[in-house]
């Protein structure tokens, strides 16, 4: 298939214009650069450096290239970024999905995948989280990737749209051939902050509260290898149905706190990670992790990379050979 990835310059847009192009797709990565990283994309490739907001330019993009399905990441993406600058997440989720959406309707794109996010869930009654599992986020994130999935499904019932919204729970890793991995300017992600105190570049690692009502009182989350992660968007991508959402958590089931995923990082590393205890991070839920059979009982995909120390291995060999990222 042509198939166009918006944000494909990012973290989990890069992995997947890789595995596209690996499985013999033609892909088309749509990236401002603003976050993205132009030797993120795969030589395979072809790079268009254009904001997915710019409708007249990605409908010219969409028809030029005879693209057939959107793969859409490019999104903000930090729960604690959302308390702080609301609108920034209202404008480029959910008012650019919506120019994304014009773009694909001008050039008759009736398939896409969007990233949505375990973050929908807000504060769960119970885990593991299913599908069916109330949606109250209580970020101005999470609640802009919930406005998208209601605005799909409307132009799903409306215009045949064919859409699928996979549930990130954490991403983590990086590709196993060591050619992509984690480079956010700047880092604010739990495992990669960690690898890097254990490489030197920061004093320690902050946990953000200790006081949940969690086993060791730091939150609980589901950490997924992000190569398992793309491959569940061919396989969303490969079953979508028009004038229908397909709603899939992306999770491995199984939930780590704060504390034992930076044990993990010491004993990936073998380094020293000195921590520092801080006040907890607003919009964080305490336990996260997901119920992720519905993708295996319907379309007989599950994570494979699932052993934490082996997504954790994967992060710090990019890392190691990469201590500046893509500079
Ligand atoms: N976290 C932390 N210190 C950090 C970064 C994250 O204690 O420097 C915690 C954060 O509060 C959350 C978990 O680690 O409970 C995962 O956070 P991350 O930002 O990696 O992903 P998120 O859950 O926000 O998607």
């Amino acid at each position: 298939m042509n198939i166009a990835v918006l944000g494909g310059a990012g973290y989990i847009g890069s992995h997947a214009v890789k595995l596209l192009a690996e499985r013999g797709h033609r892909v088309t990565a749509v990236d401002n650069l603003v976050n993205g990283h132009r030797a993120a994309v795969d030589a395979a490739s072809r790079l268009v450096v254009l904001d997915a907001g710019d409708t007249a330019g990605l409908t010219a993009v969409l028809k030029a290239e005879k693209i057939e399905a959107v793969m859409h990441f490019a999104a903000s993406a930090y729960v604690g970024e959302s308390v702080r600058n609301p609108r920034l997440y209202y404008r480029n989720n959910v008012a650019n999905t919506v120019r994304v959406l014009d773009a694909m309707h001008l050039a008759g794109v009736s398939r896409l995948v969007f990233s949505s996010t375990c973050a929908t869930y807000g504060e769960p009654g119970k885990v593991p989280i299913t599908e069916e599992a109330p949606q109250h986020p209580i970020s101005p994130y999470g609640r802009s990737k919930h406005m998208v999935e209601q605005m799909l499904l409307d132009t799903a019932r409306a215009e045949n749209l064919a859409f699928a919204a996979p549930r990130y729970f954490n991403v983590a890793g990086a590709a196993l051939d060591g050619t992509l991995g984690e480079d956010h300017r700047p880092e604010t992600h739990l495992i990669p902050i960690a690898l890097q105190t254990a490489l030197g570049q920061h004093e320690q690692v902050d946990i953000y509260g200790a006081d949940y009502p969690t086993p060791d009182g730091t939150c609980v989350r589901d950490y997924i290898h992000v190569w398992d992660l793309v491959e569940a968007h061919l396989v969303l991508l490969e079953n979508l149905q028009p004038g229908r959402g397909l709603f899939y958590n992306l999770g491995v089931g199984r939930g780590y706190s704060v504390r034992e995923i930076i044990d993990a990082c010491h004993r990936v590393t073998g380094r020293n990670i000195p921590t520092r205890l801080v006040a907890r991070r607003p919009g964080d839920p305490p336990v996260l992790y997901a119920a992720p059979e519905r993708m295996f009982k319907d379309f007989g995909w599950k994570a494979r990379i699932t052993e934490l120390d082996s997504i954790i291995a994967s992060a710090w060999r990019w890392l190691r050979n990469h201590p500046r990222g893509y500079q």
